[in-house]
């Protein structure tokens, strides 16, 4: 039987139907041959071959040589069942709740406005809720989702799971949200850092695909870095690596909220950085990042001044980083990321300056791709890669 013949505009779904049959063959036949595929599918031959190669990539399947009838064949197997995931993203004013599978397909997702530093316990209540709502919404049982991937504005202590030290949520310090919202929720829970998960992201599916050395530049209420280094990430001893926010740059500048003086978070975070923009009478100043690079992309000369200063400072905690690690991409995502050149340039200025030349050579610097679809993009796959691992 031959494929029906399609517009490119329903090309898409006609492929993603033609996998499920195929998955839901092999869910009910075990382990088969391309051959087999095809009769119990009513799939053509090129067809049943380009899906499996499909799904062989993304890590659905694993084909091996077998025989049929006395003739070489593929074996197709199912790797696993492929079920639904979810992922919680807390900002420091959102939370937003994805439902969606293992490659990072958002399937639906729900926002709500909150003050996430509010505390971890109302904090967990609300995303359960969010959770919930969801599921009623996309009309999913809790029973098809294997497990929820979080992703936190704060350090994440890798052998504890307790929120670490100084972040922008201080009433989350020693919290641990993976048991508070597993006891809820009844799924397996796993929690990282923001900065982390954008960084693996933007290296899978966004503008760093198949970079192996990487430094990804979180801008938002605090600044932290995710650090991959020959294609994994880095973490450190205890979770922390990649905290650049309070990297003293300057013993004369601003006091920061951890007590030291000239942090990166102080010319960097969002919370300052609107402090210092002058005041304009009745009109007002921008009351968040995005207004003020908005502001800046038109006229405002003040707003310009802040992000470049924003962004030599950058460069010089970057700079730093790079020395050590060598990256060939910086990425820099967040709120103020979307100041693009405006602040990407001083940035680079300032990098040049300060970095060894030979860590420059092939070192580019560039806006990421994904926003703020990264982070919870990137707790779907986290989320999906807690099933393959037998508890
Ligand atoms: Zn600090």
């Amino acid at each position: 039987m031959s494929d029906v013949e399609v517009t490119p505009g329903t090309q898409a779904a006609l492929r993603q139907a033609n996998q499920q049959r195929v998955i839901e063959a092999l869910r009910a036949g075990g382990t088969l041959t391309q051959a087999e595929l095809a009769r119990a599918t009513g799939l053509s031959a090129a067809s049943v071959s380009n899906i499996v190669r499909d799904l062989r990539e993304r890590g659905t399947v694993s084909v091996r040589q077998t025989s049929s009838h006395g003739r070489r064949a593929r074996g197709v197997t199912l790797v696993r069942p492929p079920g639904a995931v979810v992922g919680i993203s807390f900002s420091p004013d959102r939370i937003s709740v994805a439902l969606g599978d293992g490659r990072g397909t958002v399937l639906a997702r729900e926002t709500i406005a909150y003050d996430v530093a509010v505390g971890p316990e109302r904090g967990v209540r609300r995303a359960v809720w969010l959770t919930e709502t969801l599921l009623g919404r996309a009309r999913a049982e809790r029973s098809m989702v294997t497990a929820v991937g979080v992703s936190l504005p704060a350090p994440v202590d890798t052998t504890t799971g307790e929120i670490l030290g100084v972040s922008c949520l201080p009433r989350w310090d020693g919290y641990r949200p993976s048991e508070g919202l597993s006891e809820r929720i009844g799924l397996p829970v796993v929690v990282e850092n923001d900065a982390n998960l954008c960084a693996l992201e933007e290296t899978r599916a966004g503008v760093g695909r198949g970079r192996k050395h990487v430094i990804y530049l979180c801008l938002s209420h605090g600044v932290g870095a995710g650090i991959i280094v020959s294609g994994r990430l880095l973490r450190g001893a205890g979770g922390t690596a990649g905290e650049i926010g309070h990297m003293g740059l300057d013993e004369r500048g601003q006091v920061c909220r951890c007590g030291n003086r000239g942090c990166l978070e102080t010319v960097a975070g969002a919370p300052y950085i609107l402090d210092m923009l002058p005041r304009y009478g009745d009109a007002g100043a921008p009351a968040t990042v995005t207004e003020m690079v908005e502001a800046a992309a038109v006229w405002d000369p003040g707003a310009r001044r802040i992000i470049a200063e924003a962004g030599a400072a950058l460069g010089r905690a970057t700079a730093i980083l790079a020395n050590a690690v060598n990256p060939e991409l910086v990425i820099v995502g967040g709120e103020l990321a979307a100041a693009g050149e405006l602040l990407l340039e001083p940035m680079r200025r300032s990098m040049e300056l300060e970095t060894l030349s030979t860590a420059l050579d092939n070192l580019s610097i560039v806006q990421a791709e994904l926003g703020e679809e990264a982070a919870l993009r990137g707790a779907l796959r986290m989320a999906s890669s807690v099933t393959e691992e037998p508890e």
